[in-house]
């Protein structure tokens, strides 16, 4: 039995991706292994947000090239934003890598890795090296992001509602490696959550670049809520799950309907975490997030009013080019009236091919 060493950098995404490969790998007969020595297939599930993330990646495959030595057959491959950004050309900058699998081909990894197996053991290898990095969203809906439930006994549960995002922060590479915004139905959501709870479930959290703007492309507003609190309160009413969780949201979908169903849903946790990235207008401008600072504090305020115990965490980026010793004190005084629980703090880090990257 093939074994399949998988590890997984970056946000609860490419977790959730790096999930549904393992057990499409278990479904063909592998195992999965945590020892990259014991494997017969190492891959690396990628992340591009910041360039440090990508030299990990790259340094780590570098690494794991030498277990060739004593496993000549072993595969290799990278899947992912990096993989998706970066394509043909890590073909030819990593040697001994066979697979290049960007993230809207995840569903046919397995059979590249099974193809390559088989090659390598008839010493046929010449040309098999598979980049496979186009974004095709007609093919991608019908697979990868529909729904792949394990049946594994984990308590918490990350579901993937939609994927891609349209709103071209300038700083960000995600529109680029992930495609446009698609969302999924709410009962294909809901069965999902249901199946997942009748394995032992009881926590899920809703995953989604800008969680909260799920479906405004797809679904109406039904009674004045939007999509996604549509959404919220059908999978709330899924029997046995007991906690609710999503990220991560953006401030400009952050409206009533979203703040009013943390009053009326109490499954959802005492938890949200809120990007704000920068508490300075001008900042916020140049980044191409669409929102003041003073509407993001109110927002923050707001849920407090509602669920007093709310714990809010952030991203913030400073370092932004432009970015003004005033601009900076106008963020720490931001964070100051927050009190957040939690901050996730990056000096800012150029992605090529992104507008900010000018700047
Ligand atoms: S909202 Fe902005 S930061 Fe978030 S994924 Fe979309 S472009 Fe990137």
């Amino acid at each position: 039995m093939p074994r399949v060493y998988l590890r997984t950098y970056g946000c609860q995404m490419n977790e959730r991706d790096s999930e549904q490969v393992a057990q499409m790998f278990v479904e063909r007969g592998f195992t999965i292994t945590q020892q990259s020595e014991d494997a017969d297939v190492i891959l690396l599930n990628t992340c591009s947000v910041r360039d440090q993330a990508e030299q990990k990646a790259l340094g780590n495959m570098r690494h794991l090239g030498k277990h060739r030595r004593h496993r000549p057959n072993l595969v290799y491959g990278f899947m992912g934003c990096m993989a998706q950004s970066r394509g043909q050309d890590l073909i030819k900058d990593v040697p001994h890598l066979d697979l290049v699998a960007g993230t809207q081909k995840y569903h046919r990894v397995v059979d590249h890795v099974e193809e390559i197996i088989r090659k390598k053991e008839a010493n046929q290898m010449d040309d098999l090296r598979f980049s496979i990095v186009d974004i095709d969203e007609e093919e991608e809906s019908q697979n990868t992001i529909s729904s792949h439930v394990d049946k594994n006994f984990k308590i918490s549960e990350f579901v993937s509602i939609m994927q891609g995002c349209n709103m071209k922060c300038s700083f960000c590479i995600v529109p680029y490696t992930r495609g446009g915004e698609r969302a999924r139905p709410i009962q294909d959501i809901v069965d999902e959550c249901q199946r997942l709870v009748d394995s032992g479930v009881r926590e899920v959290t809703l995953l989604g670049q800008i969680v909260n703007l799920y479906g405004r492309h797809e679904f109406p507003k039904v009674d004045g809520k939007s999509p996604f609190v549509q959404l919220l309160e059908a999978v709330h009413e899924v029997n046995g799950l007991e906690r609710i969780r999503f990220t991560s949201p953006h401030p400009i979908g952050y409206k009533e309907d979203v703040i009013h169903a943390f009053s009326y849903l109490p499954k959802l946790v005492d938890h949200v975490h809120f990007p704000m990235q920068s508490g300075s207008d001008r900042i916020l401008k140049k980044m191409r997030r669409p929102y003041k600072a003073q509407r993001f504090i109110e927002i923050c305020d707001q849920m407090k009013a509602v669920r007093p115990n709310i714990a809010i965490s952030t991203d913030i980026i400073v370092g932004f080019p432009g970015e003004t010793e005033e601009d900076y004190q106008l963020t720490k005084e931001a964070v100051k009236h927050v009190q957040f629980d939690q901050a996730f703090v990056f000096r800012y880090s150029p992605r090529k091919d992104t507008p900010a990257a000018e700047m």
